[in-house]
């Protein structure tokens, strides 16, 4: 089973760190009536329908952090690199139309 860090680093979405409480089921625990355990750090994602979430250690924490800020400051940039070559593919199409008007 890959590691929290090697789904952050290889999953071809970008995970999300996320940080929420849990309950760890057990019906004598405290969490059963009163305050779930944590919060604790997970990084979450989704395959297909499904939504999948693995434990991140404490000490994986600043290792994750790095590489999900990292690949969402990939992402961004892809994201801003196909909106500009969107707007060159629709001025060149609208100059090849002034070019030729029965195209
Ligand atoms: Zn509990």
């Amino acid at each position: 089973m890959p590691s929290a860090l090697e789904i952050a680093k290889s999953f071809h979405k970008t995970p999300a760190l996320v940080r929420h409480r849990v309950r760890c089921g057990r019906p004598t625990c405290r969490c059963a009536t009163g305050e779930a355990h944590g919060p604790y750090w997970f990084l979450r994602w989704r395959e297909g329908s499904v939504q999948r979430r693995r434990y991140v250690r404490h000490a994986d924490l600043a290792a994750l952090r790095a590489v999900v800020e990292r690949r969402r400051q990939d992402d961004a940039e892809a994201r801003l690199a196909v909106a500009l070559a969107t707007v060159n593919l629709r001025r060149l199409r609208a100059w090849l139309r002034d070019l030729d008007p029965t195209a």
